[in-house]
């Protein structure tokens, strides 16, 4: 007989700006753990004594689903891997978490030359790829054993289904129960901060990079069509009225464009000097998500022929779509 899920949250720490992250044991034919935390000694620790809280071991999962690849959620999945349990991610994941030094290359230089477009400093530029790199430390490289497909049932869970949810990363996978409205969400919908959509490098040998503001605003569209009585999001407290939180984080989005698309109104503007605008304290802090932020807008703004880049010199700028330069 079947039995009724069973979800234990976990909270680890992390050594990252987003604070800790929540991992969780599902419970029914199978005892799955979902995400790992960093590789760190603290979240190892804390992990291993959750699962003997709950009388359990690494050895006695049935399975590890990994929901995404940073190091936040997937630090320590060699680790769990090695113990014998079979590890689930998106295809998508590999090229991330395989440790691919030609993708790894290609990723620093497509940061390098979409930077430099951006009339990003190189110096800044540089700083942001030295963190990068200190990140990836963060993970042991892996390569997972299933790669299950979207709309496929999460083995031994009945009634849980895998849902394919990029935007925050290109490789994000939730698991979603229409039954009983629980939706365990990684990081697609966080309940007190906005998920960012990341710049990310297209596929190895790929020219057009991912429009991934866009990606996400296309998977939050999808998640308002299912029944999400109970999210349990990777950071902060589980949640209801999730639905209302969605349209919340869309229409905010929307707000962010107009701004965007305002002080476009005097003058063309790069990137770079967007986020000087918008984030003046924090743009030297957190370029990448600053980055992030202001280019998955322009997408936006540009999907909907509101503005129009034009190529100067190797910097991008952006006017108002009909505005005279
Ligand atoms: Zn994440």
């Amino acid at each position: 007989m079947t039995k009724a899920a069973t979800i234990i949250p976990i909270t680890l720490p992390t050594p990252f700006d987003v604070g800790p992250v929540n991992c969780c044991l599902l419970i029914g034919d199978a005892v799955t753990l979902i995400d790992s935390g960093p590789k760190t000694d603290e979240a190892r620790e804390v992990l291993l004594s959750f699962l003997k809280e709950n009388r359990l071991s690494l050895k006695d999962l049935d399975q590890y689903i990994c929901t995404h690849y940073h190091p936040d959620h997937a630090g320590l999945s060699k680790e769990i891997q090695q113990a014998g349990v079979d590890t689930l991610m998106l295809k998508e994941a590999v090229p991330y978490v395989s440790g691919d030094s030609d993708f790894l290359k290609w990723a620093d230089s497509f940061y390098i030359d979409l930077y430099r477009s951006f009339g990003v400093p190189d110096s800044l530029g540089r700083l942001e790829l030295l963190k990068l790199k200190k990140y990836r430390e963060f993970i042991s490289p892996f390569m997972p054993d299933l790669t299950p497909l979207p709309g496929e049932g999460v083995p031994g869970h009945e009634g849980f289904i895998f849902l394919k949810t990029p935007g925050h990363a290109p490789d994000h996978l939730s698991l979603y129960n229409e039954v009983q409205g629980v939706f365990i969400g990684g990081d697609v919908l966080l309940p007190h901060i906005s998920s960012n959509a990341l710049l990310e490098p297209p596929p190895l040998h790929e020219k057009e990079r991912p429009k991934t503001l866009l990606q996400y605003r296309e998977t939050l569209q999808n998640l308002l069509t299912l029944n999400l009585e109970t999210v349990y999001p990777g950071h902060g407290e589980p949640f209801k009225n999730a639905h209302e939180l969605i349209r919340k984080r869309l229409h905010d989005q929307n707000e962010r464009a107009k701004a965007i698309e305002k002080l476009l109104s005097d003058e063309p503007l790069t990137v770079f000097e967007l986020c000087i605008r918008l984030f003046p304290k924090l743009y030297e802090k957190q370029l990448g998500l600053v980055v992030s932020e202001v280019s998955g807008h322009l997408d936006l703004l540009q999907e909907e022929g509101r503005i129009i880049k034009v190529e100067e010199e190797g910097l991008f700028y952006f006017r108002q779509t009909g505005a005279v330069r």
